[in-house]
């Protein structure tokens, strides 16, 4: 039988994930970071830069989320403007062509 670590929140008892950072009861945020691979823990700040312990490199916390790039709803990203630019500059030049020719 393994022997599963627990861990509960110390604001209200609940138990909680022991990846979660916040409690899914009373939604206190828990101020420790645990690392995924080596269960090391310490503060968010201390894994802006991956785990301290063993180098991690995917914080486990909310710092997580500022490596993915999230469009907002509403905005294209800025791909979209470029090849819809691009493809009226060549309209424009197929239609100068036809003209010309
Ligand atoms: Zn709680
Ligand atoms: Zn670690």
């Amino acid at each position: 039988m393994s022997k599963k670590p627990r861990f509960f929140c110390d604001n209200c008892n609940t138990e909680v994930d022991r990846n979660a950072n916040a409690c899914p009861k009373c939604g206190r945020f828990f101020a420790s970071v645990r690392c995924p691979k080596c269960g090391y823990s310490a503060d968010d700040n201390s894994f802006l830069n991956g785990c301290p312990a063993c180098g991690y490199s995917a914080p486990p916390a909310n710092t997580a989320h500022s490596e993915v790039k999230m469009i907002p709803a509403g905005k294209l990203p800025i791909w979209v403007y470029v090849l819809s630019v691009v493809a009226f500059i060549v309209a424009i030049v197929v239609l100068i062509i036809k003209v010309v020719n």
